[in-house]
């Protein structure tokens, strides 16, 4: 009974936020410019920052994550950063020969106010950025938002670098928001069997998910190249998927270089799934073929077959709202109940969505967004209202384990449990892996509590 001191009344909490259901912004930002080819991300802070963001990543992806730091001292914390990142902008092109740094700013760096496009451009003026090469920023002032936020940050510091030539290029920009490396895999796998030319960025496909053969790479063979970044500005359009992770990007790409948006929901599970597919062959003038239909056919038959376990099990779930979203959709559509959700990224959108897609539930969800949005809340919400399953990522173990209530690890971070890096959850072949572990978590659950008189070996 690790969180045993969690009381089922529920007080009025003002500032405090007990475990928190999000984390820094600084953590989104390096792994979305780890989506970048060649690019070595760079903290704008003090070494502790860079430390616990890198090992952060590391822990949840199994992959050694590179990134500089601009290692402020005493010195650097009253007068600014601005030497120090000087100085790193010249070391890290001589030492690491990166094809481009994408600079993120921490709460430290953020509260002195140093001003990143002014030092950059002072790099650039003085011959320390060479040729062909760049420096993409983002501000991500912990303080405020989530991994969530700086991810967005950051995915727009890298549509900001997009350029109109005038000379359409015949493809869709897709910006597919915070997903696994097996993801972004599927996302591709799915836009190349509706033969559909696509920019995805980031894509951490090929870089966090790699091989081991034996040989170090800096900088692994995937990532969107900045070649690609420049000319999303002369696509055909932009997929944007998820409002929090991906729109702000999108936005920016349709105003500065009139390159029109969609904003989508994740397609995690069939609905969600049909409308990305939909959107993708409307953009892009082009049918869906024999290999989708096969495996949307497969997902459904999986619901159809399995429905009875799914029926009216309540679920608790917490991460981050684009998933959550897409999520819950899916859920409610296999007629699954989610009971309680909170994210800790804000956002008033959030709760409202929720609200629309389990307005035909028999009861009101619980569901909060932002600072008293926390899994000491989520707790109490459990103790009052116990479910069938939690979803969410490995924080949610000490809940699972206190209430004897089977876990679902999904989201970020994963620290205690492999494949999802390897393993898509996105698409038709992603709903079926959600689905596989869904049902693998409450059947396991079934056999353990179920009585012998109706222990059965066929379900
Ligand atoms: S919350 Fe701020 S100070 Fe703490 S690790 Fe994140 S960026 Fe650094």
């Amino acid at each position: 009974m690790l969180l045993r001191h969690t009381p089922k009344e529920i007080g009025e909490r003002g500032a405090l936020t007990i475990n928190p259901a999000k984390t820094c912004q600084p953590i989104g930002a390096m792994y979305a410019a780890l989506g970048i080819h060649g690019c070595l991300p760079h903290s704008h802070g003090s070494q502790g920052c860079c430390a616990y963001h890198r090992s952060t990543l590391t822990r949840h992806y199994k992959e050694p994550i590179s990134a500089a730091t601009s290692s402020f001292t005493e010195g650097s914390s009253v007068f600014g950063g601005q030497a120090n990142l000087l100085q790193a902008i010249e070391t890290i092109f001589t030492v690491y020969d990166p094809e481009v740094i994408a600079v993120h700013t921490t709460c430290l760096s953020e509260t002195i106010g140093d001003d990143l496009p002014q030092i950059i451009d002072k790099a650039d003026k003085a011959g320390k950025i060479p040729p062909g090469r760049r420096v993409i920023y983002a501000n991500t002032p912990s303080y405020v938002g989530s991994h969530v936020t700086g991810f967005s940050n950051m995915v727009k510091g890298m549509a900001a670098t997009a350029r109109k030539s005038g000379q359409k290029n015949g493809k869709v920009n897709v910006i597919p928001g915070w997903v696994e490396p097996a993801d972004m895999e599927e996302i591709k796998r799915l836009a190349a069997l509706l033969g559909v030319e696509i920019i995805l960025f980031p894509d951490t496909s090929g870089v966090l998910n790699g091989p081991l053969d034996g040989q170090f790479q800096m900088y692994p063979p995937g990532g969107v190249t900045m070649d690609e970044l420049k000319s999303t500005g002369d696509s055909t359009g932009t997929l944007a998927l998820g409002e929090w992770c991906s729109a702000e990007a999108a936005r920016l790409l349709d105003t500065s270089c009139k390159v029109p948006c969609r904003v989508l929901e994740m397609p995690y599970g069939l609905k969600a799934t049909d409308r990305f597919v939909d959107a993708l062959r409307t953009i892009a003038g082009v049918s869906v073929g024999d290999e989708i239909n096969h495996e949307r056919g497969q997902l459904v038959d999986m619901i159809s077959d399995m429905h009875q376990y799914f029926y009216h099990k309540q679920v608790a779930m917490a991460g981050d709202p684009d998933q959550l979203i897409a999520l819950c959709e899916f859920l409610v559509s296999i007629d699954m109940w989610p009971r309680h959700v909170v994210t800790g990224t804000p956002g008033r959108a959030f709760e409202e969505r929720i609200r629309q897609i389990t307005a035909g539930l028999p009861y009101q969800v619980n569901v909060k967004a932002g600072a008293g949005a926390d899994l000491f809340l989520f707790h109490q919400w459990i103790k009052n209202d116990p479910v069938d399953l939690l979803l969410g990522n490995t924080y949610l173990k000490y809940i699972a384990r206190d209430e004897d209530i089977p876990l679902l690890r999904f989201g970020f971070p994963i620290l205690d449990r492999v494949g999802h890096q390897y393993f898509p959850s996105v698409g038709y072949k992603g709903g079926l892996r959600l689905l596989e572990k869904i049902l693998g978590a409450l059947l396991d659950r079934k056999d353990r509590d179920d009585p012998e008189q109706s222990f059965e070996l066929v379900m």
